[in-house]
């Protein structure tokens, strides 16, 4: 066995360019391989761990339509009453921002806040997505799911970026949800708060919240029923930089199906104890129905995403470090991811993010 040891660790062009800010004369490091060295100098082991096992197979159903969403893309989907929306891990690991409208009134759309507010920070199997006032009806509900919703995080936008990494050109949610909507005629003013799938939120012992690791596995899913024709919209979120998708974009795949007997027996009870209390609204709604483009050609904004491996070389006392810190449990024997995680790591804690 050689002294030294190669690894080889893969990064994307938006995560070199804020790492770029660190790197040379009077900064933390002279080069890319050196400040990974660096963090890997400082890093400590962390325990958040993935789910042991692999994804339990979902239900199977007749599909009506597969679409793979790559990342800094998302897809507008239109679903009738009845239909089952499953969204998927392809890799394991990838966070996903969801807007949802009425198919037939743009103006009527998720109203994370409220859903919230009746289901908690994480709703789950039978919980209703909740529309806006003054309708305030059942615009999807949660089927099934092996993995984690969230509804506390609002959703990436430039902003985030500009504060927290002084980085302006970044993939982020607010811009994906925007472009995929378009293909339906909405604007960027119709995206609203992320309802967010597959992201995992820790409370400390005063009750503050953060996102932690993720910890979908290949092939776990979340799935939905459409409880009124809607227009689904997940998108593959844009973060690279935070722990809730593991400091990477992988993407994520969207099957419409048909309902089995069961399911719409469960979409039924649902749909029925809720609408004892669905009232009709009291003030005039708008109306404005969600016309399709046939024309559009997606334009996603910060495309292509470059990836390129930065060589480090190990000698044995790092090598040592690594196998203590290195995360098995959410990479494996991929070396370049967790020495990723441990550069991206360092970098987050310096960011505040
Ligand atoms: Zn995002």
């Amino acid at each position: 066995m050689s002294e030294f040891k190669y690894i080889d660790v893969p990064l994307n062009h938006q995560q070199i360019e804020v790492l770029n800010t660190f790197i040379g004369p009077e900064r933390s490091a002279p080069n890319l391989p050196s400040l990974i060295l660096e963090a890997l100098n400082t890093s400590r082991s962390f325990n958040d761990a993935v789910a042991d096992g692999n994804a339990p197979a979902p239900p199977e159903r007749d599909i009506i339509e597969t679409y793979l969403i790559e990342p800094g893309q998302g897809r507008a989907i239109p679903l009738k009453k009845g239909q089952i929306l499953r969204i998927e891990q392809t890799e394991g690991g990838q966070c996903g921002d969801f807007n949802v409208f009425n198919l037939h009134n743009r103006h009527e759309r998720l109203h994370v806040g409220r859903t919230r507010i009746i289901h908690g920070n994480s709703p789950s199997t039978g919980d209703i997505l909740w529309s806006n006032a003054p309708w305030e009806r059942p615009l999807m509900a949660v089927l099934n799911h092996t993995a984690k919703t969230d509804t506390l995080y609002a959703g990436c936008s430039s902003l985030l970026y500009s504060l927290a990494f002084d980085s302006c050109n970044h993939t982020n949610c607010q811009e994906i949800l925007t472009e995929a909507q378009r293909e339906y005629g909405l604007k960027a003013t119709d995206v609203h708060d992320s309802f967010n799938l597959f992201m995992y939120v820790d409370a400390d012992e005063t009750g503050a919240t953060s996102i932690v690791r993720n910890k979908s596995r290949k092939s776990d899913y979340i799935e939905f029923v459409a409880l009124m024709d809607v227009l689904a919209v997940p998108n593959v979120c844009g973060d690279d930089l935070g722990k809730s998708s593991n400091f990477w974009l992988r993407p994520l795949k969207a099957l419409v199906m048909a309902p089995r007997s069961e399911d719409t027996e469960q979409a039924m009870e649902i749909n029925e104890t809720a609408y004892k209390s669905v009232l009709p609204p009291r003030y005039e709604a708008p109306e404005d129905p969600i016309i399709k483009d046939e024309k559009y050609i997606p334009s996603y904004p910060h495309l292509p995403i470059r990836i390129e491996n930065t060589r480090v070389e190990l000698n044995s006392t790092q090598r040592e470090k690594f196998e203590q810190v290195r995360n098995y449990s959410l990479y494996g024997d991929n070396e370049g991811a967790a020495m990723r995680d441990i550069l991206m790591s360092w970098l987050s804690e310096r960011m505040d993010w």
